[in-house]
């Protein structure tokens, strides 16, 4: 889907810093993106650096074929590349919302319906995903084999997407709310439903299960 390769840069966002306000400040955005996931990008380079025959894989190959990678430097790709594949997932997964009410449409909210009946099911379950991942990681909403799943990951970790798509993630890591929310995670996720960007969802579901 990714077709970057070595030397990774950063994408910048597609929205205003200040453009999920009041559910995520301008101030999170800037230490989220322009510091926390330009370190990814930086070591991930870095740790790349030395090693040519790496420099035209994709992101998802890196990380899908750890075989691949030398021994002496498999974690640090697993973890920088894990971070800055998470991360440009999480931030395009956002967008700005008017609305406290921001429910999926088309093809996504059909299956919603189809895997977990009511929508606000979906938003249970999902919440406790996120409020399960003991320490720092993610909840993820993945496509396998015909069926929505929800599940979550440590640290950078990715889910195993050759089987499991991924549709939608939350970043829990600390440094995702702790301006805004400090450590109240649990208020955190109840915000990022409101600017969960569901037309991104939709075409990542249409690509999916389209091809
Ligand atoms: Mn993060």
């Amino acid at each position: 889907m990714n077709q970057q390769h070595y030397p990774f840069s950063l994408k910048p966002l597609t929205y205003a810093y200040d453009a999920l306000e009041p559910f995520i400040g301008q101030s999170t955005l800037h230490f989220h993106h322009d510091k926390h996931l330009q370190t990814y990008v930086d070591n991930l380079n870095k740790t790349l650096a030395p090693y040519p025959q790496l420099h035209n894989k994709t992101l998802e190959e890196l990380l899908c074929n750890p075989d691949d990678i030398p021994a002496d430097i498999r974690t640090a790709v697993q973890n920088n590349g894990g971070g800055v594949y998470n991360h440009q997932l999480y931030f395009a997964s956002m967008h700005k919302s008017n609305s406290v009410e921001n429910h999926p449409k088309g093809e996504i909210a059909a299956k919603i319906a189809e895997c977990f009946g009511f929508y606000d099911v979906f938003k249970t379950k999902w919440k406790e995903a996120a409020l399960g991942q003991f320490g720092s990681g993610y909840a993820w909403l993945v496509y396998d084999n015909a069926k929505l799943e929800i599940l979550k990951t440590p640290n950078q970790n990715i889910p195993p997407i050759h089987c499991k798509k991924p549709l939608l993630l939350i970043d829990v890591w600390e440094h995702a709310y702790y301006l805004d929310y400090q450590n109240r995670r649990n208020a955190y996720i109840d915000s990022f439903f409101s600017v969960i960007n569901w037309d991104k969802v939709e075409e990542r579901f249409q690509f999916y299960t389209h091809q």
